[in-house]
């Protein structure tokens, strides 16, 4: 690594702690550690806090964000505002999310104080079959090969997802809320830099070996510049059917015949989606997992996301440490939050999966014995030898399954609404690598969300319970995440992309908002030290960094890394609502 870069942004990191609220945009170079990242990388540095009365908004473009203001100020719901968001990230942000993809939904009303939450998880085909991901010599694909073309396509679930929301607690008329997508993708919208910079990586160049992508990305054989006005003709066509027709054209229509023809036919990994699985597809409303911490009640989205479950575990492993005397600047602080976050790591590869196809012992995992035991390993000499293997919440299951830790890469987005009749949105909505398979059709692309499955259908003889199975969805790591205060008041309102990396970096935030008592916007910024059941990874460029090498002496595997979240929340006190928008990427918080 270049000595003189690292100082630079060191010190330019520590005058931008300095300027928290200054809502100045200040852009730098950063080089990044990563093989699978670009290799050259703006940072984009916008404060973006946000304080207001009656709504807000926190999302990954400010052209969504918009969209989503537009709504709620005219009386809209945090539902309609949804809708409105996601249509315009699918053109603008079409790298990370989109109507190709799956998401995961936590609404909670405001009027009835009750939260639900909505699993619109692509599913795999019904004429999938195990050996989905295994080649002709019986051994699993390389991952990126799976990836790209139509073998990872998932039946999308976003769409009905939106229409599901809409139904249940939507105000505005459903056509209404495609008036900004319509429009931008009419008259075109400015290409940022992130979308560039994606366009010209090695993502990039997946995407431009299947033709309509690259007719449309590449015109003249040169990825879209940031700064050029980019407009997405079949996508308005798209946009205009499913404002007038509903989503049926999507799931049974025209739109179905080209999601159908495209997977087929493409021309590396022809897949097996067909307009019977998209027929078929259903949104699930499942119970939130809550657990407490520290006098807090902590909601998120169950299996088949290991979310929930995951930031359950790591917290109830952490109430037995005093993290708020600790403070964000004792290593000790890191030390703990890496250890129980290897052992929560450790418990979700083995036990998560979809719940509908294995039986997950989540009130087992989130026991708090459990936990407490699981905690005593946990010492404050040294670290936990990695990979620490799972523990043993439920004999009987916990003799079936092996464990494996799936790899995922970052094509996703978090939404963040609060309404003015105090209803709120956490979202999580994915592609699941950028670009997702590459595919794209109708305007927009197709996910290769399958790849969350373990490859494998079984090791040393026991099943993996993230097998692939047909119908059945795939494990995910997104944490849409809400919190509630010792009275039962909505809190705070988070999530991020990032893929398994998602866990820590909520947990981060919520530790830095309950325990340090952060602002939401400091809550982001603070630099992320995350373990995954393996390295430490410590992100570059932060005052983080400080902390590597006393970790190591604890027996860390250190990897300094750009760690690259997209946290969007909203924190409610008292009277005040305040938004923060994760600076390491382009999203922006607004309210009113
Ligand atoms: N597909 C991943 C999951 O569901 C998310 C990937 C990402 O965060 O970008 O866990």
């Amino acid at each position: 690594m270049n000595l003189k870069y690292l100082l630079f942004n060191n010190l330019l990191s520590r005058w931008l702690h300095l300027l928290p609220f200054t809502g100045v945009l200040i852009t730098f170079l950063s080089i990044t550690a990563g093989a699978n990242e670009l290799k050259e990388q703006e940072y984009n540095k916008a404060d973006s806090i946000a304080f207001s009365k009656n709504y807000m908004v926190s999302a990954a473009n400010p052209y969504a964000v918009r969209a989503g203001l537009e709504i709620l100020k005219q009386g809209g719901t945090a539902a309609d505002a949804a809708v409105a968001i996601q249509l315009v990230l699918n053109l603008v942000e079409p790298q990370s999310s989109g109507i190709g993809g799956g998401a995961f939904l936590l609404y909670y009303d405001g009027l009835n104080r009750e939260l639900v939450t909505y699993d619109g998880r692509e599913t795999a085909p019904e004429k999938t079959t195990q050996k989905l991901f295994i080649n002709k010599n019986g051994v699993p694909l390389k991952f990126i090969n799976a990836v790209v073309g139509g073998r990872a396509v998932g039946t999308p679930g976003t769409l009905a997802l939106l229409e599901t929301i809409h139904k249940h607690h939507g105000k505005v008329e459903w056509k209404d809320l495609f008036e900004s997508s319509i429009r931008l993708s009419e008259r075109g919208f400015t290409v940022s830099k992130r979308l560039h910079d994606y366009l010209r990586g090695n993502y990039g160049n997946y995407l431009r070996t299947f033709k309509t992508a690259r007719n449309f990305y590449f015109p003249g054989g040169q990825p879209i510049k940031n700064g050029d006005l980019l407009k997405n003709l079949s996508f308005a066509k798209t946009l205009k059917l499913l404002s007038k027709e509903g989503v049926k054209v999507f799931y049974e229509g025209s739109v179905a015949d080209g999601i159908e023809n495209t997977v087929k036919n493409s021309a590396v990994n022809p897949g097996l989606l067909s307009k019977s699985d998209l027929k078929k597809y259903r949104v699930i409303k499942r119970p939130p997992i809550c657990h407490y911490y520290r006098k807090h009640k902590i909601c998120g989205m169950g299996p088949p996301s290991s979310g929930a479950i995951a930031i359950g575990q790591i917290l109830g492993m952490l109430e037995n440490f005093n993290l708020s005397e600790l403070g964000p600047k004792n290593t000790y602080s890191w030390h703990y939050i890496s250890e129980a976050s290897k052992l929560a790591f450790a418990d979700r590869n083995k036990y998560v999966a979809d719940p509908d196809f294995v039986k997950v012992p989540t009130q087992e995992l989130l026991n708090s014995h459990y936990l407490k035991t699981r905690a005593k390993l946990i010492s404050s000499k040294r670290s936990i030898f990695t990979p620490a293997p799972a523990g043993n919440p439920k004999p009987k299951i916990s003799r079936i399954y092996s464990s494996d830790p799936g790899e995922s890469r970052s094509g996703t987005s978090h939404i963040s609404i609060i309404d003015q009749y105090g209803n709120a949105i956490s979202m999580t909505t994915t592609i699941e690598g950028p670009f997702g398979s590459q595919l794209m059709t109708n305007g927009f692309l197709l996910n290769n969300e399958l790849t969350d499955f373990s490859f494998a259908p079984s090791r040393d003889g026991r099943l993996i319970a993230n097998r692939v199975e047909p119908l059945k969805r795939p494990r995910s790591s997104m944490s849409p995440t809400m919190v509630f205060d010792n009275d039962d008041n909505l809190k705070l309102v988070i999530g991020s992309p990032g893929g398994a990396r998602i866990i820590g970096y909520v947990v981060k935030t919520l530790i830095a908002v309950i325990d340090w008592n952060l602002d939401i916007q400091s809550a982001i910024n603070l630099g992320h030290v995350v373990n995954r059941n393996g390295n430490t990874e410590i992100e570059f460029s932060t005052d983080a960094m400080k902390f590597a090498n006393r970790l190591e002496s604890l027996g860390h595997k250190i990897k300094i890394r750009k760690l690259n979240s997209g946290l969007h929340g909203i924190l409610v006190t008292n009277d005040t609502i305040t938004g923060g928008a994760d600076p390491r990427r382009e999203g922006v918080a607004q309210g009113n």
